[in-house]
């Protein structure tokens, strides 16, 4: 190991991961062995209120607590959030996922870039800052969340709070980037109806799978292509993919029904329920022979964070004073950010260490520099984040 390497091996905020990625948090979602959240909810409660913070357990659902600390300077109007959840997607064949390894500057373990590295980074910030806390010019709220990786039950049950907040940086991997768009989705089900019939008088019927052909048809050849003309300055453009199909009962009755599943992926400047009744109307409009009904499945929106927000400004400068990329990016996966944006009109943004690619994967590790810069990038945030409020005749 070369020095530098150590260095970095021993830093605070890489010893905290190295005790997260040992502690199982497999979403209950992802397998009868994962264990939840609870137990690195217990071990963020009892360091940050060894820390001093004032922390407060919120039941989400059984046995899934979010953990939320809060660092109190009299700015309750410019608070600045940091979030980061708590859960991983399943082991899968990953290898030692519980046994962090280290080779060749990189941190290998279930959860490592998404997102136990940002999570790391975080609980360290909020630590630095409770010893502190007269450098900071925000007050500043963390809030670990669960069920990220599955319903966003944990942030939704944290915006129930309604505890005022000014800016958030949210912690997925970004590599260091400052994303301010990202993608959404518009999941949704198709249905044709038809009529059964014997199939040996198939003109008595009609045919749901036949009419779901046409729909397909449609998808395929004018709605995918128009898609590809729409854009986003960072953040490429909307695609759409017919998923799933399942259809008709048995081999000689005319189906009746068909459906699909569609995951429409939508860019900043679109809304998932927008994009909804465009569909199905468009359907109508196009195909008035065929009998449908859409309903929704799940309707996330995108990212599409002002360039001018504080918490983008603020970044911009940490990022250049930390000789890191200042560049503004959009990415093509979902957070929580864009929940918060939609709820509140939140200015965030997304930052962590690691790199999407490893997420979700049989090798996921993350690099080890890179964690402690990031560590470092959420102090400076904490530090130098100040919002003036509208209004109040200041700039
Ligand atoms: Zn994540």
């Amino acid at each position: 190991m070369q020095s530098a390497e150590r260095d970095d091996a021993v830093h605070p905020a890489v010893k905290i991961l190295d005790d997260l990625l040992r502690i199982q948090s497999v979403n209950p979602h992802y397998g009868e062995d994962a264990r939840g959240e609870r137990d690195v909810a217990d071990y963020i409660q009892a360091r940050l209120t060894r820390a001093g913070l004032k922390v407060t357990r919120q039941p989400v659902a059984a046995g899934r607590d979010n953990i939320i600390a809060e660092l109190r300077v009299g700015k309750p109007e410019s608070a600045l959030l940091f979030e980061a959840h708590m859960d991983t997607v399943s082991i899968g064949n990953m290898r030692d996922a519980l046994i962090p390894t280290y080779r060749e500057g990189k941190l290998y373990g279930r959860g490592a870039c998404d997102t136990k590295g940002a999570l790391a980074g975080m609980i360290h910030m909020m630590e630095r800052c409770a010893a502190h806390p007269e450098l900071l010019h925000a007050d500043l709220v963390f809030c670990a969340s669960v069920d990220e990786e599955y319903a966003f039950q944990g942030l939704t049950a944290f915006m129930s709070l309604d505890i005022p907040l000014s800016g958030a940086v949210v912690g997925e991997p970004t590599e260091l980037g400052i994303v301010v768009e990202h993608k959404g989705c518009a999941r949704f089900s198709v249905q044709t109806q038809g009529i059964a019939a014997h199939s040996s008088v198939p003109h008595k019927g009609d045919n749901a799978i036949y009419a779901m052909t046409d729909v397909i048809e449609h998808v395929r050849k004018r709605i995918e292509p128009d898609l590809a003309l729409i854009g986003s300055s960072l953040c490429g453009h909307p695609t759409i993919v017919v998923s799933t199909v399942a259809g008709g009962s048995q081999i000689n009755i005319v189906p009746e029904a068909c459906e699909i599943r569609i995951d429409r992926r939508i860019v900043p400047g679109e809304s998932p329920e927008q994009v909804l009744l465009a569909f199905e109307s468009d359907l109508r409009e196009k195909l008035p022979h065929v009998r449908i009904s859409v309903q929704p499945l799940l309707l996330d929106p995108a990212l599409n964070t002002p360039h001018d927000a504080a918490v983008v400004q603020t970044a911009q400068g940490v990022a250049e004073r930390l000789e890191l990329s200042p560049a503004l990016r959009g990415v093509s996966y979902g957070s929580n950010a864009s929940k918060l944006q939609a709820w509140r009109g939140i200015p965030s943004i997304v930052y962590g260490p690691g790199s999407i690619e490893q997420a979700h994967s049989a090798e996921e590790w993350v690099p080890v520099h890179e964690v402690v810069q990031a560590a470092e990038f959420y102090y400076r945030m904490a530090c130098c984040y100040a919002y003036t409020p509208k209004g109040d005749g200041a700039g």
